[in-house]
């Protein structure tokens, strides 16, 4: 494990090689003049930088740069977006390693994964940039001769992008780059803890040479920066990814102005294993399900139902394979499992776990933190596997987001269907069996807006990803996320020539 940081780590407020922790918008690269925050190294508990928050005035300043700079992009050609935002994505490529570098840093996912995490923020700028000559629009028949309706698209405004500390750069990209193809312009707030490589992928839009005041990245604290941008009349889309409370307030703030959300929030993703299944296949997809990102994704295998004749034998090759995951140094590329985001979510996880212990569950490895952690300082948290709870124990029902999976048998499908459409999220599930029957019956029962078959995630850019009951309003990828970034304007035109027209043909 690393022992020593870099000379500037305890940040000085500016920028430096290391860490951009400027805010941009406007088009400059501004202090922040709100208050200091200290960014935490997850692997090291150690202060690497210090970002200032935006001031409630500067996210103001934000939102009118945005606006400011709206018009003038939504006159652009879609091709010449695409351009631009192509520039973008090959930047991102061209300094991958120091982005993917950067979310280690400040969230803790291994470096494989958050190399990975990068390559997917530069494919949904290339994906949406596609839309270039696909942004839909539809001719319709009128009810009168000589005339047709049209239904044309045209962008919201100003999109405010909130998001969270789990997937920091790719989760920007995600609402960036369909707020651009269709015209718009943006404020994005990253998590406060994870504004890092945010602000260090404002540099290459600013270097691909977006339009001053298009794309804007202020950080700060939800509660001052995030109630301004969700509270404007002059934003008109607020597209959020986070939990189930924020989620609330954001719509409660939003309804004021009657601005659109699109909301993201969390999940409880039932693993259903059946006794049929490739056994081999479920496990595997099962660990890495729960396991990625140190269980910090809103998809992953929150609790796993596996059918009794096979219960033991899951669970057992279960433990083999969580035991053979190697937990350590976030930055070394063997590593499959780092620590938890920060302090306050490890001890999170912590009260959840001794919560299931002490209402009867069994923690067949793990429970807690680690006896030998891999550094003194960082947020561990032994990666956990739960047996003996009740399908209704609160470890069942609610979020752990952290590497602990509660692991409960099930007598027939219809058991694990009622197990699985319990509680109030409804993200994803995961089925595994090799009957076509049951698949059916999986899909269409199970009260979720994502269904993973035989396989583990994660979803794909031209899917759609929405959440079901208290998962979400609305959703992002695909064409169907695409529509939430444009309002629709129908237009009735009369070619007739016709001198009257009888508008009440019934
Ligand atoms: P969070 O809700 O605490 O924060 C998300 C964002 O909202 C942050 O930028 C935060 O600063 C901001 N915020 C907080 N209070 C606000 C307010 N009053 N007004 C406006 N903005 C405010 O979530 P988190 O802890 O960053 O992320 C974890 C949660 O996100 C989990 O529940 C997870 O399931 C969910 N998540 C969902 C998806 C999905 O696609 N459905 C993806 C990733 C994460």
């Amino acid at each position: 494990m690393r022992q020593h940081l870099p000379p500037n780590a305890t940040g000085s407020g500016g920028d430096s090689p290391d860490f951009q922790t400027l805010l941009w918008f406007g088009g400059g690269f501004v202090q922040g003049l709100g208050d200091p925050r200290s960014i935490i190294e997850p692997a090291t508990g150690q202060v690497i930088a210090m970002v200032n928050d935006a001031s409630m005035g500067q996210a103001l300043e934000a939102i009118a740069a945005a606006k400011a700079a709206q018009p003038a992009w939504a006159a652009f050609a879609p091709i010449e977006r695409a351009r631009l935002m192509r520039e973008v994505s090959r930047l991102i490529r061209r300094d991958a390693e120091h982005l993917a570098e950067l979310v280690v840093r400040e969230q803790g996912k291994p470096i494989k994964e958050a190399r990975g995490e990068i390559a997917g923020a530069a494919e949904f700028i290339d994906y949406f940039a596609e839309f270039a000559r696909r942004l839909p629009g539809e001719i319709l028949p009128s009810d009168h001769a000589g005339e047709q309706i049209w239904v044309r698209r045209a962008p919201v405004g100003v999109v405010a992008a909130i998001i969270p500390w789990n997937y920091p750069a790719a989760l920007i990209c995600r609402k960036v780059a369909p707020a651009l193809i269709t015209g718009n312009a943006v404020v994005v707030k990253p998590h406060e803890m994870t504004p890092l490589s945010g602000l260090a992928m404002a540099r290459l839009f600013a270097e691909a040479g977006l339009p001053s005041g298009l794309v804007n990245i202020i950080s700060g604290a939800g509660e001052v920066v995030g109630e301004v941008l969700t509270s404007s009349p002059d934003v008109n889309l607020v597209t959020m990814t986070g939990s189930v409370p924020v989620g609330r307030r954001i719509m409660a703030n939003a309804a004021e102005n009657l601005t659109t959300v699109s909301l993201e929030l969390g999940g409880k993703a039932a693993f259903i294993v059946m006794s049929d299944a490739d056994l081999d296949l479920a496990v595997q997809s099962a660990v890495t399900s729960r396991f990625m990102n140190c269980g910090q994704t809103c998809i992953c295998n929150e609790r796993t139902l596996v059918q009794r004749p096979i219960y033991d034998a899951f669970v057992e090759k279960f433990v083999a394979a969580t035991q053979a995951l190697k937990v350590g140094d976030p930055l070394s590329p063997d590593t499959d499992i780092g620590p938890k985001v920060s302090e306050e979510e490890c001890a999170k996880v912590a009260d959840m776990v001794k919560n299931a212990l002490s209402n009867g569950a069994r923690a067949v490895i793990g429970g807690g933190k680690p006896d030998n952690p891999p550094t003194e300082h960082g947020f561990w948290f032994d990666p956990t596997v739960l047996v003996d709870m009740a399908p209704d124990a609160d470890i069942m029902r609610n979020e752990i987001f952290g590497p602990v999976v509660p692991i409960i048998p099930f007598d027939t499908f219809d058991d694990a269907v009622a197990i699985a459409n319990e509680g109030s999220f409804g993200l994803s599930s995961y089925i595994f069996t090799r009957d076509f029957q049951t698949i059916m019956e999986a899909i269409d029962r199970i009260e979720v807006g994502e269904v993973y078959v035989n396989r583990a995630g994660p979803e794909s850019v031209h899917g759609f990803h929405g959440g079901w009951q208290d998962s979400g309003v609305a959703g992002d990828d695909g064409v169907h996320g695409l529509e939430v970034y444009m309002r629709k304007k129908t237009v009735y035109v009369n070619y007739s020539g016709k001198t009257t027209v009888d508008l009440m043909p019934y």
